[in-house]
Formats: structure tokens, C-alpha cells, sequence
């Protein structure tokens, strides 16, 4: 019998990444996938660095990772899944039987199983291993001659495409972007391939700003740029924002530019409570939605991907050895430096 073991690292707490050996056990539902690339995500980041995301706090070892890519080792008995074949990972498991399962909005489940969180407990834990033994239906197959470095977009790709999905059409709009990380520069790709008529990104980091120049935005400023008085001039000038900082001041600013009727999607996570202009959004009929992780758009993602329908290369600013982690995650929380970091196993 083949055995599945190797060492990773488990996170412990703040800024404690433990090299463990692990044994993957073999379940029949289950298949194995030898993982050899996973990027890092702001999440992972929180994680190392505060040992905790918002109110997810680590209290058990963990693997952290939930953007991974590899190929099928083993595949359950009647899967459609064969050894071999390359594999982007969905790091959401919904339950498939509550409320919001059944009406499609699977990723407000109230059983959510999401890779690398320590919401539940016992923690559900990451793929940022050698191995992971996953349900079948989190595997995605891709062409095998897709680009890996591409197809590990996939998830923060489906993050983006859920938050354009809960705008209305982009077609002939003009769509603002605050916040030009990853994932406000995915969205200035899907925005493009949406049809916007223009897209604008905000960002006080100037390696943030060149990165949205390479990812689709037609012009990028910082915040405290006077030019952006043209914007804020009644009756305002965007027609859709995204808010992918959740910085309070730059959750203002957008909707100060927004157009009267526009539409406001908060994708961005912030701390605690968040002053909001309210007689403008009342003022301006503003719709003010939020947007959260993905549902269906995970395959979506992986099809873009695969078929070259957006780039998303220039946002990955290094690809770093596993074991390298703790290294690979500081390099990742510099936003000077660095955008998406991929990691190798
Ligand atoms: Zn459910």
C-alpha cells in the first residue's frame, strides 16, 4: 500500500509555524492529491501573523492554505477523477442540505467546511501540504497543458467573480476600484472582460497602483490626489465601486464618487465597526451590497484560467520553496514588495 506522508507546517499561533510530519489516511470517499503549488492569501497572512482571522482564532494546530493546485494520486472508486490528472481545489465544502444550500447560495452554508479556517473546531485544515485527502467534488480538472502559475488564480479568481456578480451588468459602465491588492486587481480584470467602459483603481501604495496599470486598470490614483476632485463634483462619476481595502476612507471616498443610482460592493474585510456616509448613500439611492468568498464562480474561475480568457500573471510577484513559509508569508504582507506569493510543495 502506498503511503502518503510527508511534513508541513502546522500554525500554532502568532507568528509559530511548527515543521510536522503527517500521515494522510486513506478514506474510500476520498481522494489524494499530491499538492505542488498553493498561493497565499491576505487570510494565510492574519493567520500567521495574529494567529487568528477576525474571530476565528487558532486554538489546535493547523495548515494553513486554501488556494491549491496538484494532480489526483488516488481517486475514490466511481469517481470521474483519474490518477494523474491536474486538479485546482475548491476550498469550500457546503453541506449541500441547509436553507441556503438548496436555494444556491452555497456559500452562506451553515455547515461550511472552508480549507484552512479555524472557525470550527476541530479546525478544518489547510492544503499547504504535500498531501491532502479532499472530497472529489472539490477537485476541478484542467488541460494539462494550462499554465500552473495561472491556475492557482483560481480561487481568488472566484472571489472576484462572485463580487462582480453582485453588481448589476458592467457593460458601458464605469467602474471604480479602491483598493488594488489582489484581489481589486482581479476584479479590474473581470471588470474589463465584463465590459466596463473604463475602470479606475484607488490605492495610497504606488506598487499597488502600477500592478491595476498591468491588471486592466485604465488609470489608477492615489487617494490624496487632487485630481480625484473631478470625481467627487456632483453628481458624481462611477457607476459601479468595489471596495477590495476595507479601509474606512476609502470606503467613503468611493461612495462620495459614485453616481446617483450606483451600486457599492464591499468585498474588502475590515476591523470592527466602520463609519459609513449614510445621507449620501440615502441621498443618492446608492445600493450598498456585500460580497462574500464565492459560490458557483469556482469552476468559472478555473475555465477562465484554462483558457487564457484574462492574465493574471503580473500580479505574482515570486514563487518560493514550501519550506520557506514563514519567510514566504512576511514577503507576502509586504505590499512594497510583493502582491501574490506562490508557494511550492
Ligand atoms: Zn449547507
Amino acid at each position: 500500500m502506498t503511503q502518503y506522508n510527508g511534513s508541513a507546517y502546522y500554525l500554532t499561533g502568532a507568528k509559530k509555524l511548527s515543521l510536522e510530519s503527517f500521515h494522510i489516511e486513506e478514506k474510500p470517499d476520498h481522494a489524494i492529491i499530491r499538492v505542488y503549488r498553493g498561493g497565499i492569501c491576505g487570510s494565510d497572512v492574519h493567520y500567521y501573523f495574529h494567529g487568528g482571522n477576525g474571530n476565528a482564532v487558532v486554538r489546535e494546530p493547523m495548515l494553513l492554505g486554501h488556494e491549491v493546485i496538484g494532480r489526483v494520486e488516488k481517486s475514490p472508486a466511481g469517481s470521474l477523477l483519474h490518477v494523474g490528472m491536474k486538479v485546482a481545489i475548491n476550498p469550500s465544502l457546503p453541506c449541500g442540505q441547509c436553507e441556503f444550500c438548496l436555494a444556491g447560495v452555497e456559500n452562506h452554508c451553515k455547515e461550511m467546511k472552508f480549507m484552512g479556517s479555524a472557525m470550527r473546531l476541530p479546525h478544518v485544515q489547510g492544503g499547504f501540504a504535500q498531501y491532502i485527502s479532499v472530497e472529489p467534488e472539490r477537485c476541478i480538472a484542467y488541460d494539462d497543458n494550462a499554465s500552473d502559475e495561472m491556475m492557482c488564480f483560481a480561487e481568488p479568481l472566484a472571489v472576484a467573480l462572485h463580487a462582480v456578480n453582485q453588481a448589476p451588468s458592467l457593460i458601458g459602465k464605469r467602474v471604480l476600484i479602491s483598493g488594488a491588492g489582489p484581489i481589486g486587481c482581479l476584479i479590474a480584470l473581470v471588470a474589463q472582460a465584463a465590459g466596463a467602459s473604463s475602470v479606475t483603481a484607488f490605492d495610497i501604495n504606488a506598487n499597488s497602483r502600477a500592478l491595476a496599470l498591468k491588471s486592466g486598470a485604465n488609470d489608477v490614483y492615489d487617494p490624496a490626489s487632487e485630481a480625484l476632485d473631478l470625481f467627487r463634483t456632483a453628481p458624481g462619476y462611477f457607476d459601479i465601486a468595489f471596495d477590495a481595502s476595507g479601509a474606512q476612507p476609502a470606503v467613503e471616498l468611493a461612495i462620495a464618487t459614485l453616481r446617483p443610482r450606483g451600486t457599492f460592493v464591499q468585498v474588502g474585510n475590515s476591523k470592527g465597526l466602520m463609519p459609513l456616509p449614510v445621507m449620501t448613500i440615502l441621498n443618492k439611492e446608492i445600493t450598498f451590497k456585500g460580497s462574500f468568498r464565492f459560490a458557483n464562480e469556482f469552476r468559472v474561475a478555473v475555465k477562465w484560467l484554462e483558457s487564457g480568457k484574462i492574465n493574471p500573471l503580473p500580479l505574482l510577484s515570486s514563487v518560493m520553496d514550501s519550506i520557506n513559509m514563514g519567510e514566504a508569508i512576511e514577503l507576502a504582507a509586504d505590499k512594497d514588495k510583493a502582491a501574490k506569493i506562490q508557494l511550492t510543495f
